[in-house]
């Protein structure tokens, strides 16, 4: 079948292009599809991501990280910051095949007061200052709380935000005005229980992924939670 006369070329670019950043996903084990999944929220869904497995495979996380410094390079970039230990090794990735040769930091994340927040180790003070220039990296990108947090402590240092990269975001999730480039731009329909589609031609359920996080030490709660 041939593609529709009347589609933009660039919008089938970005089609084709995505669907082999999928693919490259479904590889590591990180996506899964044709599914009938059971969410940590009770809902119901035919695919997932597991973050956790996203940078599992060395070759693919160097290429696209190189895909994502590749948008980015005609902007000048001084300091590759992740949005924290997770998501470093797509950021060493793309800082590595940044033309500018950025430094790499990250954030920390916390509670204060009850309130999410995040910060910049003290160390990294000196290398994110008025004037600099940096760009955001994130892995899987689903409410973009922590970026958009992010980007306030960087404007508030006086420094500018190139743009925000990620492997996938959730396609609602906006920054402003900020540039965001993402691998994946992709929403999963979830469904409660009883509007389930696939409940409805009972296919049976998989609660492998909501089993696991009943496992997981509580220390690691707080990383695996979707930023
Ligand atoms: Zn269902």
């Amino acid at each position: 079948m041939s593609p529709a006369p009347s589609k933009d070329p660039a919008a089938v670019e970005t089609e084709v292009r995505e669907k082999i950043h999928l693919e490259i996903l479904k590889r590591t084990g990180a996506y899964h599809s044709n599914d009938h999944i059971l969410l940590p929220s009770g809902h119901h869904t035919a695919e997932y991501i597991e973050k956790t497995l996203v940078t599992t495979e060395p070759s693919f996380t160097e290429g696209l990280g190189a895909v994502i410094a590749k948008h980015f390079a005609p902007w000048p970039v001084d300091a590759v910051l992740s949005t924290g230990p997770a998501a470093l090794i797509l950021s060493h990735c793309v800082a590595r095949a940044h033309p500018s040769r950025p430094v790499l930091v990250y954030g920390t994340k916390g509670l204060s007061g009850g309130k999410r927040r995040v910060s910049l180790p003290v160390e990294f003070q000196r290398l994110i200052r008025a004037g600099t220039h940096v760009l955001l990296i994130e892995d899987l990108v689903s409410s973009g709380t922590t970026l958009n947090l992010l980007i306030s402590l960087v404007e508030q240092l006086g420094a500018h935000v190139v743009g925000v990269g990620c492997l996938w975001r959730r396609t609602s999730v906006e920054f402003d005005d900020k540039p965001v480039f993402s691998l994946v731009s992709r929403d999963f329909p979830t469904y409660a229980p009883e509007e389930c589609p696939y409940c409805r031609k009972g296919v049976p359920l998989n609660d492998e992924f909501v089993r696991r996080r009943a496992h997981r030490r509580p220390s690691s709660v707080q990383e695996s939670r979707p930023s």
